[in-house]
């Protein structure tokens, strides 16, 4: 685990992957989503991070760990569409490479009183999660889709 060369903004011992959204999806059914290749060293080593969520696909900052925003005391949620495909996500008071996509709209919303609209990834377009909107704005990105630094760095 010791030969590889040190992370940026690592203080010693090996990173430690998989424990970030442990708590998130007990009982949950991931979709199987093909994990992106790891990628060599590219130019994510800016800003902050250590906290910094990723997009899964194209390793863009997408989110940062220290936005996350409690909704009614909680920041991780689990939620059933319509077509009853079960999606686990993290709210964000902000995201960081994203962009909105579609009119709001409070059709099948998760959070009463507050319309949604999609969020994608700026960088490659993918469907990252959504915004919601009511007096407060916030964002629901999807676990499955959202990668930690320390994770793409083994
Ligand atoms: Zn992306």
């Amino acid at each position: 685990m010791r030969e590889k060369p040190p992370a940026f903004g690592e203080v010693g011992g090996a990173p430690v992957c998989g424990t970030a959204s442990l708590e998130a999806d007990t009982d949950l059914v991931v979709p199987t989503i093909a994990e992106p290749e790891a990628q060599p060293d590219t130019a994510t080593a800016t800003g902050d991070t250590e906290n910094d969520w990723l997009c899964a696909w194209c390793h863009h900052r997408v989110a940062n760990d220290k936005d996350r925003f409690p909704y009614n005391g909680k920041d991780v949620f689990t939620f059933s569409n319509p077509e009853g495909i079960r999606f686990a996500i993290i709210t964000f008071s902000r995201t960081l490479g994203c962009r909105q996509n579609g009119t709001p709209t409070l059709e099948h919303t998760w959070f009463p009183g507050y319309t949604w609209s999609f969020c994608l990834c700026d960088n490659c377009g993918q469907h990252l999660g959504w915004y919601y909107r009511s007096k407060i704005e916030f964002a629901g990105l999807i676990i499955a889709r959202i990668v930690r630094v320390v994770c793409t760095r083994n």
